[in-house]
Formats: C-alpha cells, structure tokens, sequence
C-alpha cells in the first residue's frame, strides 16, 4: 500500500511534446472536500483506501497541491460532433496530470476534470459541476462492476466556488483514471490539420505502448485498427444487452481502447425502449439507444478515413466490415446468457428479437425483466412476469418457446440456472432517478448518499440485504428525468 507521496510518474504522453497537448496548471477550486472515493480505484494505483479522508487527498485532487513529478498537459484533439466536424476540441475543462504506475507494471493517466480553463476551452469555464461530476464518478464504477470496460474515478472533489449552467451551482472535479487518454479524435486532429509526421508519432506512440502484439504482424498499423474494431464492437454489444445509452457518441469521445468513456447526459434504460434518446439536447435522436450500433461503426469509420495514411483503403474498409458480425456475435452471446442459455441454438436471436418487440411499449423493467427471469423456474417465472406485458397472447407463445427452450439445456437444475443468470443479470443499476437524489442530498452537503449508492453499485449482482429500495422501478418523477449537455 502506498501514500499519496509515493506514486511513481512516467509522463509518456507529455514527452510527446508541444505538438499534442499544452502545459496548463490546474486552477485551484474553494474549500475542497471529498464528496465521494473508489476503493477499487485507488487499488488500481496501490493507495491504502484509508488515506481518501485525510486532507491532502482533497488539495491534490482539487488542483492546491501537485506532485513534483506530475506535468499537467491539456490535449489537443478534433472530432465529429453530431455528424460535424469540428476542426478543434481538446481538452477544454481537464488535464492529464501525468502517467502513474503501479506494482503490475500497469500505467494510468491521472486526468482531473473541472481543472479550469485551458487554450482548448472556447468559450467554456474550464470547470464541471458536483451533479455530472457525481454521475461520471458513479457511471464509471458501476459499468466496470458491470464488467463493461471503462474509464475508472477516483474521486470527486467537491467546493464552493459558483459556476454558472442553467443556474449558479458548484464545481467539483473529478479524478478520471484510463490507460490512455487517445480518443480517435486525436488521429482525425492530426490528419485534417495535414501534420503527418506528428500523426506519425501518434500512432507510434499509440503502437508501442497500448498494441504492443501488433507490431509483431505484417501491417502492425491495420492489426491495431482491427483490434480497436474488435474492442469497441465487443463495448457496444455490451451497452445493448445492459441497456446503457452513452448520449454522446462524438468521435472525441470514443477511446481508441474501447473503453466508456467522457460521461455525459448517459442513462441506463428503466423501461426497454430501443428509440430511448437520453441526452435532452439530442433532437434527432443520432445517439437514440438502437442507434448507438451504426453510430459506433460510423465512428470507426471516421477514424478510419484519418488513417488512410497508414493503411490501405481496401484493408480498412474489410476490417470495417467485421463491426457488425463481431458485434451481432458478442451481443447475441450477452442474451444468450441473460436467458439462462449455456447451449448455442439457430433461433435464439429471434427469440431475443420477439421479447425486445413485446417488451417495447409495454413499459417492463428490462434489468429486471432479467433478474426476476432466472429467480425461479422458467415456467413459474413467465406466469409473474406475463403480467407486465400488453400482448398477452404474444407474450404467451415467446413464454412456451423459451420454456421449451429452457428444457432443452442440459445444464444442471434450477439452482445452477439460478446462480447462473443471477451472475450476468444485475439487480443493481444506476438508474437515472437514484444519482438524482444522491445528487441533490450531496447539493445539500450530504454525501452519504452518493457514497451508499457507490457502494451498493459496486456489487450489482449480489442480493444487498436492507439495499432493497435500490432495486425498485423508478418512481413516476423519476422516470423521465431530462438530461442535458450542460455540465
Ligand atoms: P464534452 O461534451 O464534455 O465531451 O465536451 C466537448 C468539448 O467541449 C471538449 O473539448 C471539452 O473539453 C469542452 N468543454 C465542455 N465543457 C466545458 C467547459 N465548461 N469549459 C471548457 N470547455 C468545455
Ligand atoms: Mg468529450
């Protein structure tokens, strides 16, 4: 276990140079304090988690205090907003504030969100507000307790310095931990603005450290664009089997590592509704739930374009074209195993199909559609759980087609069904109605809340004895919580 003093630096980002990223101190926020910290997260780091509640956690991670070691950096990158592209983002409120490595020989970039203005900042403040700092801080845990890849948190500082969205709040930072901050904005940047050979150096640097293997194949460039193909296929089956909807698709915000990443409007469905738009700002619904699956290969596609210079357009465009099978397979795996299934059968995609189209516009609860699924044995199971559904008569005949299908696995009894589909299928989620009111307890200066959430997040396959209200439906207030851009 380390102190805070201890964390070894290796900027490999920042020796890049001025070309990719601007040094920028953090602009300190008042009378810091720790609204929330990740165990988990400070594992990654090897900190001894005890040390989250002494004060100098909260003045590091709310730009008062660096490390000698640390050089904080603001990137440079552009990308597709909404289709567009915008010839330069960057970061405009974070900074990398250097690279730390741990005991696994792991290296993580410590990235402080809400640090203040930086020459990327347009005409934004440079900082984020306590409300998306606690839902990034809580989407990031809970999609990795989920087992989708993401970026971790730290922890979110709170303060008392006023910010002006909607209405005064508060800014707060959040401690944003990823292997690598490269979004494919940073290829598009560097290829659009003509700078080869700084775009060369990218991808070299990309390369070697985060696609080691692949400089061992023919063509290590288009070896590393099939696996960030591959990775991020594998994230978005992931987002459509759990019904996460990211709400901002842009291609600066896409990890060249598949992971979630730059947390914005996002939800997690309550009811299943493949045209849900999560993000308020979103009117033609580019980033709706469904849509999320050509938008993640029309990304891919963007990125490929910034790579023409590298690799073949015949060879990026077949490696396209493994997106969708690659995504149908994971996706289909995902359900499969949601359903309880062990055994692979032709039908099953239909049948995951024909309970997506009864279960759209019935309002049922598709987290816990799942979970009560494989409470008990698939006969008694359908008979409560046909009551949530509109068709009756279609509901009806899916039911004896899955049971039917449930008594041809031969995979153990019902007990073994039972641990099997409560491992993938979460009781737990972070509904939009719960970060609300954690969010408005922690405005208050409560964060018991946020940090109970947290917490009970971080099991969400694991019955929680007394956490049962986390579980529930939302309450009708809680249903349709606008969700803007406004951070
Ligand atoms: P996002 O929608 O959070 O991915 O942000 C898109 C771009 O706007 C990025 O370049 C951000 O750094 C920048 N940005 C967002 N909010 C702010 C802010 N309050 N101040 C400065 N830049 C911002
Ligand atoms: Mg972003």
């Amino acid at each position: 276990m380390k102190a805070l003093d201890e964390l070894t630096f290796d900027n490999r980002f920042a020796r890049l140079g001025d070309g990719f990223s601007t040094h920028v101190l953090p602009e300190p926020i008042d009378e810091p304090r720790l609204v929330v910290a990740s165990k988990a997260a400070m594992a990654l780091l090897d900190l001894d988690p005890t040390i989250a509640e002494t004060p100098v956690f909260a003045e590091l991670f709310s730009g008062h205090k660096l490390w000698a070691e640390a050089e904080p950096r603001a990137m440079v990158y552009s990308g597709h907003q909404f289709g567009s592209y915008n010839p330069q983002l960057g970061d405009g409120r974070g900074l990398l504030l250097g690279e730390v490595y741990n005991e696994a020989g792991e290296h993580w970039d410590l990235h402080l969100k809400g640090a203040g203005q930086t020459p990327y900042s347009r005409m934004g403040d440079g900082r984020a507000v306590l409300r998306s700092s606690i839902r990034e801080f809580l989407a990031s845990e809970a999609l990795h307790a989920l087992g989708i890849a993401s970026s971790r948190a730290l922890c979110v500082i709170g303060s008392t310095t006023p910010v002006w969205r909607e209405k005064q709040e508060r800014a707060a930072m959040v401690l944003r931990l990823a292997p690598s901050h490269v979004r494919f904005g940073h290829f598009e940047y560097f290829y659009y603005t003509k700078k080869p050979e700084l775009q060369k150096q990218l991808a070299e640097h990309v390369l070697s450290l985060h696609f080691p293997k692949c400089q061992e194949q023919p063509e290590p460039y288009l070896a590393m664009f099939r696996e960030i193909v591959e990775s991020n296929a594998e994230l978005i089956a992931k987002w459509q089997a759990y019904g996460f909807c990211h709400g901002v698709m842009n291609t600066d915000n896409m990890s060249i590592l598949g992971i979630t990443f730059d947390f914005g409007p996002f939800a997690f469905l309550d009811d299943f509704d493949a045209q849900f738009i999560c993000n308020h700002s979103d009117d033609q619904g580019r980033y709706s739930f469904s849509n999320q699956v050509p938008i993640g290969q029309w990304n891919l596609s963007a990125l490929a374009q910034a790579l023409t210079p590298f690799i073949s357009v015949d060879a990026l465009r077949e490696t396209l074209g493994l997106y969708l099978p690659l995504y149908q397979a994971h996706y289909l795996d995902l359900m499969r195993r949601r359903l309880g299934f062990t055994c692979p059968e032709e039908d099953d995609q239909t049948l995951v199909e024909r309970l997506l189209q009864l279960m759209q516009g019935s309002g049922v609860d598709y987290t816990l559609f799942f979970r009560r699924l494989g409470d008990e044995s698939a006969a008694l199971a359908v008979a409560r759980l046909r009551d949530d559904f509109m068709d009756l008569k279609g509901f009806d005949a899916w039911a004896d087609l899955y049971k039917a299908r449930v008594a041809r696995e031969a995979n153990g009894g019902e007990e073994q069904r039972r641990e099997r589909m409560h491992a993938v299928n979460p009781l737990y989620i972070l509904r939009n109605y719960l970060a609300q009111k954690a969010i408005e307890a922690a405005e208050s200066g409560d964060y018991t809340e946020v940090r109970r959430l947290h917490e009970v997040l971080s099991k969400p396959f694991e019955e929680q004895p007394g956490m049962e209200q986390y579980a529930q439906r939302p309450p009708d207030w809680g249903k349709h919580l606008e969700i803007s851009c406004s951070s």
